[in-house]
């Protein structure tokens, strides 16, 4: 049995934290692999080591003084080494790091130091053998992950290593500069490391005991999930529930590796599976619900539209034309909608319009803004009669009016469309009615 751990930054954010790591590590043999974040908050009002570098960047690129900020940044790591008591000085890192800002090494660059430093003190505490992430994560000049690259350069330097700790978020361009993924990428790294050491597990450590059926910040006291495939997971993330970084899935969906999201600071917590299929019978009916605001609808209405072969075509044209990507697309026999995500949309609003007009002539065109979407995801809605109907009861029951409903053919979701207003409102019943109820 072969596990790769990722630990994210809270779960290394102090040296304490870093001995619940190493207990986490070596209670199970099979936990080969250790993939870190930078240091996180300690508390509330800390800042991350990564938006510290940031920061700190950011004075050196503008030739300005980092020094005290770049002093800030080894204390935090100081603190750590020492409250380890480990023989370990990171004197010629910071060395290597000051000259490299001075020559403006870019901000990937920077912000991946976090990592890289925490990667070499975990190596040290844990003895395991530290390998830099920009020697087998690939990118190409553009920026783009290069997955099978990576996967052959990676697996191939494994096999003649033992425990590893790779630190995330990170690698290199063909053309050898640094490179990070997005933001909360370290999740990505560790889903990668998984796939090439044909890993039984991933689990992924942070400070929550799994994923919740819906936001902690507006249904008080969610449940956990405790089983969810990978597509619900996809749904979930895609419209807006965080904990594991929307990218992580694919490296280990392709080989069938199941996740599991564990809390470092309650390790005996079952946590959530995340797998690509399961017999396992969902708790509810539902299996989470998520959502964004921010939405607006583009309403257009054309007298026999239905019978314009290529219609739909040339109004997504007028949006793909500007480079804006729409979410759904409900319509009715004269009357097409387009929703778009507002921050996209506005720039390019007027360009939108003329192209629609231009490219097929509709009788009107409105504009509907403050529009929220929620995704209530579940694969236990395929066999279950009635979902939608309960939904919308309850929706009705709290006086909430629905702007647009689409169920995808998968019936694996059911996305609707209400007021921002309405948001809060809208995922608490929903909440209610299937997890609460249970219905
Ligand atoms: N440290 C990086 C961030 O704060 C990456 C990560 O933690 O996954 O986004």
């Amino acid at each position: 049995m072969v596990k790769v751990v990722k630990f994210g930054g809270s779960s290394l954010a102090s040296a304490g934290q870093f001995e619940k790591v190493a207990n986490i590590i070596h209670s199970d043999e099979s936990r080969k692999y250790v993939v870190p974040s930078a240091p996180g908050k300690r508390t509330k009002s800390d800042t991350k080591v990564t938006d510290m570098l940031y920061a700190c960047y950011a004075l050196a690129e503008a030739d300005k003084d980092y020094e005290p900020s770049l002093m800030k940044i080894k204390a935090r790591y100081d603190e750590i080494i020492k409250g380890l008591n480990l023989d370990l000085s990171l004197d010629k890192e910071f060395d290597t790091i000051r000259a490299n800002f001075k020559k403006h090494a870019g901000k990937d660059y920077a912000a991946s130091r976090g990592e890289y430093l925490n990667g070499i003190v975990m190596a040290n505490y844990l003895g395991f053998e530290f390998l830099d992430a920009a020697e087998v994560v690939f990118f190409d000049s553009e920026g783009n992950f290069l997955a099978n690259e990576t996967n052959t350069a990676l697996s191939n330097r494994l096999k003649d290593m033992g425990k590893v700790v790779l630190p995330g978020f990170y690698g290199s361009t063909t053309d050898g500069r640094v490179k990070t993924f997005s933001r909360g990428g370290s999740d990505i790294t560790g889903s990668i490391l998984a796939r090439a050491a044909k890993a039984d597990m991933y689990e992924n450590w942070t400070d929550v005991s799994g994923f919740l059926v819906a936001d902690p910040r507006i249904v008080e006291n969610p449940v956990t999930i405790n089983t969810i495939t990978y597509r619900e997971l996809r749904e979930l993330s895609y419209m807006g529930a965080t904990v594991l970084h929307e990218d992580a899935v694919f490296p280990v969906r392709e080989s069938g590796i199941p996740i599991n999201i564990k809390n470092t600071n309650r390790p005996e917590d079952e946590g959530t599976m995340i797998v690509e299929s399961t017999c396992r019978t969902p708790d509810y009916t539902i299996t989470g619900i998520a959502g964004k605001k921010g939405f607006v609808s583009i309403n257009i209405e054309k007298d026999m539209m239905n019978s314009e072969i290529g219609f739909g075509r040339k109004i997504l044209e007028a949006f793909e034309m500007n480079g804006i990507s729409f979410e759904h697309m409900p319509s009715g026999i004269d009357t097409l909608t387009v929703f778009v995500h507002q921050p996209e949309f506005e720039g390019k609003e007027q360009a939108v319009l003329s192209a629609i007009h231009r490219l097929c002539e509709p009788d009107s065109i409105e504009i509907d803004t403050g529009l929220a979407l929620i995704a209530v995801v579940g694969r236990g809605m395929r066999s279950n009669r009635g979902v939608a109907g309960r939904m919308f009861a309850a929706l009705a029951h709290n006086n909430i009016n629905i702007r647009m409903i689409d169920q995808g053919s998968s019936e694996l979701n059911i996305i609707i469309g209400v007021a921002d207003e309405d948001f809060e409102t809208a995922i608490k019943s929903i909440y209610d009615m299937f997890v609460l109820t249970k219905l």
